[in-house]
């Protein structure tokens, strides 16, 4: 039984979706006007280990993401520059070059680190007149009020409007140093569309790089909107099973997600809310003040101490594996070297093993279990080692190893898939064997036989390592 952290609830519950075995998924992406660095790229290995763990469980899974490519501004408060101008103007490119760019980015990281493609991408700016009607919608059931600034959703129409924070009316208040739009009824109320600044009447203020035409006015649409109309339409319904964000994502943005989603249908907008923790680096915020901001690229490139190999970004998803998606993750390059060498241990145990035949149940049966208590990955990354170091035959750890890194995505099968023939095993063991009694010339003979038929054999820390040539 699967049991997952529900937000909504503050509870772990056992995980039901609406449909079963069918299981709709919304997650949040990225903003496309900055690059996207290795904290971004912990949560969506954090949604990519979930999907996985569905999938492990034999759910149909149906997986949509929004590339968030419309300027929305730089504060939660609906005030502030529009990101993705200001995206534009640092790289001196436009705005719809920049939405290109850092899009190939996250996908090029994505892909490095083995995150599965979403179902369905869909762009918000391609979904503007979805977003639009949908407005409407929610103007004609009485939920929006105009002002000078642009449409905006009036949240004390809507009755339990913190359930997902928890937070009370009182503190919002109290915590609303934001700087209030004007003509806005309430702090928490939300724009639904900006109005584009009137050229005659704002002077000084340059054109909105990105603007469309709409029954409101010319403007924009608000941050929130889109994720609500592109769930329902990528979805197909109205109530989805589970919707992933940041937990920086809980307070305003998911809960004007909910507001406007539930105001609008009638219905409740999502089954589990599933949101995964920070990542610091050096036990500190990234920031571009601390110099400490890295992207999956800067990590390969980083060079291991004493002239060993660089870092390979699987390196970077074991260690986000090694901490739980609810906890703070901290990344050190120490950190870093420890998961890489961690890494290379494992495949060095599988190079040698046989060719999987019947698995381990007990091992496969408690791996099992930690990934179904709430995604628990560190523990499932410690039931790995103990099967590893277990005296089960290799053949029988090979074949569930394998099971398992259909979740952890390490893609250890990639070696063993060569399937090393028995006979060149044994003459490695035998090699082996050669080389405790330190007779090190025959050990080089049967070394030259081995490569005559096609493999090379090196030698570890951890015993020989095998691999075909030319691969
Ligand atoms: P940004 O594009 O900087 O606005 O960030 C987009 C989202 O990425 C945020 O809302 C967070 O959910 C997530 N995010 C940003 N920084 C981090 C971090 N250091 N660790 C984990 N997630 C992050
Ligand atoms: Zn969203």
């Amino acid at each position: 039984m699967l049991k997952i952290y529900n937000t909504l609830t503050k509870k772990v519950e056992e995980f039901k979706p609406i449909n079963s075995p069918k299981v709709n998924i919304y997650s949040c992406g990225p903003t496309v006007y900055d690059y996207q660095h290795i904290g971004h790229m912990r949560r969506y290995v954090g949604d990519d280990i979930l999907i996985r763990v569905l999938d492990f469980n034999n759910f149909r899974v149906k997986h949509v993401m929004n590339i968030t490519d419309v300027g929305h501004l730089v504060s939660d408060a609906d005030t502030g520059e529009d990101k993705m101008e200001k995206g534009a103007r640092k790289f001196n490119k436009t705005v719809w070059e920049i939405a290109k760019m850092f899009e190939e980015q996250f996908f090029a990281s994505a892909k490095a680190l083995n995150i599965k493609k979403p179902d369905l991408v869909m762009h918000a700016t391609d979904y503007i007149k979805e977003q639009i009607v949908f407005i409407q919608a929610l103007e004609k059931k009485g939920y929006t009020y105009k002002i000078d600034d642009g449409i905006y959703f009036d949240t004390s129409k809507f009755s339990n409007y913190n359930k997902l924070s928890g937070q009370n009316l009182k503190d919002m208040k109290a915590g609303a140093r934001v700087e209030m739009v004007k003509g806005k009824k309430h702090p928490s109320d939300f724009a639904l569309w900006k109005f584009s600044p009137n050229p005659s009447t704002s002077s000084g203020q340059p054109k909105r790089l990105m603007e469309w035409e709409s029954p409101f006015g010319i403007g924009f649409p608000g941050w929130h909107i889109e994720c609500s109309t592109m769930a329902i339409k990528g979805l197909e319904t109205e109530t989805l099973d589970i919707h992933t964000g940041g937990i920086d994502h809980i307070a305003i943005h998911h809960t004007n997600e909910i507001v406007q989603s539930e105001a609008a249908t009638g219905k409740t907008f999502v089954k589990y809310w599933m949101h995964h923790n920070f990542l610091l680096v050096d036990g500190q915020k990234m920031s571009k003040s601390l110099g400490n901001i890295y992207t999956v690229e800067d990590i390969i490139k980083k060079a291991m101490p004493a002239g060993r190999q660089g870092f390979e970004p699987l390196a970077l998803r074991y260690l986000y594996l090694q901490t739980h998606y609810r906890q703070e993750a901290n990344f050190t390059f120490e950190a870093l070297e420890s998961a890489q060498t961690a890494l290379n241990r494992l495949r060095e145990n599988i190079s040698n093993w046989g060719k999987p035949k019947v698995g381990c149940a007990e091992f496969e049966e408690r791996f099992l279990q930690a990934i179904n208590n709430d995604l628990n990955m560190p523990e499932a990354l410690s039931i790995v080692w103990e099967l590893v170091k277990s005296d089960y035959p290799t053949s029988a750890k090979a074949e569930s190893l394998f099971k398992m890194d259909q979740v952890l995505g390490l893609n250890l099968g990639q070696d063993q898939k060569l399937e090393v023939p028995e006979e060149i095993m044994k003459m490695v063991k035998e090699r082996e064997e050669l080389r405790k009694i330190q007779s090190y010339h025959l050990a080089d003979q049967m070394r030259g036989r081995i490569k005559k038929l096609g493999y090379n054999v090196l030698d570890t820390e951890k015993g020989s390592l095998v691999k075909k040539i030319g691969k």
